[in-house]
């Protein structure tokens, strides 16, 4: 027993000292600190225990290992919840005129405008709210900074370079193809120039908006003959997310929109080059809503913060499309319950919401579909006041972890069991905090 004993406390004093390096490579200082306490613990509890009699060794042996062994067993039982609600699929084509992006180019005393509010009166005083603020990537926002926001828009405007590429004629013959092998070098390619994750699916018609909301087709009905959609996630740098909501935030979500237009433009000239018409999805430039086709495409489940929690790196990603007739291999979409079982316990982006955006309530049928809706109006108004969009959401999310080995097992235990998710909610909190604060951490950008 003394050496069961002695081997499973080392064995947690090595599993907290690996933990709090790999915290400290992440530079999270809090949970390196956790870590470390622990091990310093464990280390004093087996000092402790050397010094017992050998009654006192048994007694304590056999209750430290039975324990451990209980809870052990207890955490890895594929537990469920009972209580389970599966959200619904929205299949209502969305209207992108009621996109905040699209309302916020609305100019007020334009015909566009009144016409827009004469149809949606109740969106008015709403709006009103956030064309009182200064704006995005503003000199009179709350958060603003030179140079962030001047690179930030810098990374806007080099996606706006893009344009010409969306709508190519094809100069190219159709070649003959292998649907599988091209699905698979489309994924593996996109993978090697950037992409977290790729999958493909049908495209639907509910993933496409009904009615273009945004620049010179405003109004025009959004016609679409492809019959595949290619989605893929880029990852969003954590030490910059981890300021949100500071302008690093927005330096960094316009760098991913770059990189994500960039992967589309070339997987679509790429499948241009084969004779078949793509057409790319990137920022300020979608026919469809990246997130739904991303999740039929089997890339993640929609969350309490209504973003795609992905596998690897929960929300924080950014997604890009590209449709096309070429003939492909799709995906499953896998149901994944304990991504909505975790949601409903965490509530933690809904607790760090500086704004209240985020519903604290479980799911509820919003226009007949049982799902989490945020306050858009909300998060704007927030954004125009910061002059960044935010992100604070992203950041504090459990699932947000680097996509390494430690938080990796973690996930992986939230998915096989609820009461792990329970146990590892609880762990996160204490660790991070449940209201992680920033005011230590320093920004990788000078
Ligand atoms: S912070 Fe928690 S509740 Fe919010 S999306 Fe992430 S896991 Fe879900
Ligand atoms: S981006 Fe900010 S304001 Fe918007 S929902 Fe997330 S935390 Fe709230």
């Amino acid at each position: 027993m003394e050496l069961i004993f002695s081997f499973l406390i080392v064995t947690f004093i090595l599993m907290f000292v690996i933990a709090g390096g790999t915290f400290l490579i992440e530079k999270e200082k809090r949970p390196a600190l956790f870590s470390f306490l622990f091990s310093l613990i464990f280390i004093i509890l087996l000092i402790l225990f050397s010094y017992f009699d050998s009654s006192e060794k048994i007694f304590f042996g056999y209750g430290f290992v039975g324990t451990f062994i209980f809870i052990f067993i207890l955490l890895i039982i594929p537990f469920k919840n009972k209580h389970h609600l599966k959200p619904g699929v929205v299949t209502k084509q969305f209207d992108e005129r009621n996109v905040m992006f699209s309302r916020n180019e609305l100019i007020p005393g334009t015909e566009k405008f009144n016409d827009y509010y004469k149809r949606n009166p109740d969106k008015k005083v709403l709006d009103d709210k956030f064309r009182e603020k200064p704006g995005l990537l503003s000199k009179n926002a709350s958060k603003y900074h030179p140079f962030k926001f001047a690179s930030a828009e810098a990374n806007f405007r080099t996606v706006e370079a893009f344009v010409p590429f969306i709508n190519e004629n094809l100069s190219q013959e159709k070649q003959a193809i292998n649907p599988k092998e091209i699905s698979n070098f489309i994924k593996s390619w996109a993978k090697q120039i950037g992409a977290i994750s790729v999958g493909i699916t049908k495209l639907k018609e509910h993933h496409l908006y009904s009615t273009k909301g945004r620049g010179k087709d405003y109004g025009k009905k959004n016609i679409q003959n492809h019959s595949f959609a290619i989605a893929f996630t880029v990852e969003m740098d954590k030490e910059m997310l981890d300021l949100a909501p500071e302008a690093d935030a927005i330096m960094e979500s316009s760098q991913q929109y770059l990189v994500s237009a960039n992967i589309a433009i070339q997987i679509a000239l790429f499948i241009r080059n084969q004779g078949y018409s793509a057409r790319p999805h990137f920022d300020g430039n979608y026919q469809l809503i990246c997130p739904v086709v991303a999740k039929d495409a089997g890339l993640g489940e929609f969350g309490r913060m209504g973003l795609l929690m992905t596998p690897e790196l929960g929300p924080r990603v950014r997604i890009a499309v590209v449709t096309t007739d070429l003939p492909l291999i799709t995906d499953d979409n896998k149901y994944e319950a304990s991504v909505t079982d975790f949601c409903a316990i965490c509530k933690k982006c809904a607790d760090n919401c500086p704004t209240r955006a985020i519903s604290f309530e479980n799911m509820k049928e919003i226009d007949g579909v049982l799902r989490w809706k945020i306050n858009h109006e909300a998060c704007f108004t927030y954004w125009n006041t910061t002059g960044t969009d935010c992100g604070k959401c992203i950041q504090v999310c459990p699932y947000a972890h680097p996509n390494n080995l430690m938080h990796n097992l973690v996930r992986k235990g939230i998915k096989n069991s609820n009461l792990f998710g329970k146990f590892a909610l609880q762990m996160d909190d204490l660790f991070y905090g449940r209201k992680p604060e920033n005011k230590n951490r320093k920004s990788p950008i000078i």
